[in-house]
């Protein structure tokens, strides 16, 4: 689903990814380990484009997103994308959130994308709240609905970056849980995260990132129960 070679991203004089070699085949759910400054957000907004490599290939439902003619807007339909904010439209109700896209990009009609909507907040557990507007919800209720609204889209592959990082801890476990469920529904997802524990128990393999490299991946049970590198232990050693 995704096949990223060789990738580097400089910033300026500054090479924030060093060559990232990583394959992530359909239904797989990677997590992405590693310290602040690692890298680990820009390798996942190269994929959907959001930041456009220096160096090497990024293929992403087999197109590559690196060559210049790439239509990205066609590739990003089908690549949902949950941040570290939310960022809902404040002056429309969690049910339009969920229905606008669908209807502009996928020219859904009223009725279905409201259908397809309605099923994807139940999923979250928010079927009740369709029609009541960000802000009168919690954070993790809001980054609940931020979800419902990529999988309205029928993504093929979600992307996650630090989906609970900006979370008051005890709403935490309610978006790790949806974001388990959809694991276990079989979707693709590459997820940036600090939450040890969910990439233990949820991710088929783990990649830990140091300085714009991939240092160490395989299960986690290696990377996180067993690392062999010294960068991988003393990282774990803070955070755990
Ligand atoms: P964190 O865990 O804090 O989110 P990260 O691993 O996601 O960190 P990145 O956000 O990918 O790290 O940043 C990697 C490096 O690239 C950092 O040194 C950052 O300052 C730099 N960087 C990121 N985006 C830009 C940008 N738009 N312009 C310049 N430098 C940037
Ligand atoms: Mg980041």
């Amino acid at each position: 689903v995704v096949e990223i070679s060789g990738l580097r991203k400089s910033f300026g004089e500054r090479e924030v990814l060093k060559g990232i070699d990583l394959a992530v085949a359909q239904g797989e759910v990677v997590c992405v380990i590693g310290p602040s400054g690692s890298g680990k957000s820009t390798l996942l907004r190269c994929v959907n484009l959001l930041e456009q490599p220096t160096g090497g290939a990024v293929s992403v439902l087999g197109v590559e997103v690196t060559d210049p003619d790439v239509d990205i807007d066609r590739v990003r339909t089908h690549v949902g994308m949950v941040f570290q904010q939310f960022n809902l439209f404040p002056h429309r109700t969690v049910l339009e959130n969920c229905t606008m896209a669908q209807r502009k990009v996928l020219r859904r009609g009223a009725s279905e994308a409201e259908e397809v909507a309605r099923r994807n907040l139940e999923q979250v557990g928010l079927a009740d709240r369709a029609d009541s507007h960000p802000a009168q919800l919690s954070g993790g209720q809001q980054q609940r609905v931020a979800i419902a609204r990529a999988l309205s889209m029928d993504p093929a592959l979600m992307l996650f970056d630090e989906p609970t990082s900006a979370l008051d801890p005890e709403l935490v476990g309610d978006v790790l849980s949806v974001m388990r469920d959809l694991a276990e529904a079989g979707m693709t997802m590459i997820v940036v995260t600090h939450e040890m524990a969910f990439a233990r128990e949820v991710a088929d393999r783990v990649v830990f990132m140091d300085d714009g490299q991939i240092v160490e991946q395989g299960s986690p049970d290696h990377v996180i129960g067993n690392p062999g590198e010294e960068r991988t232990r003393t990282f774990l050693a803070r955070v755990l």
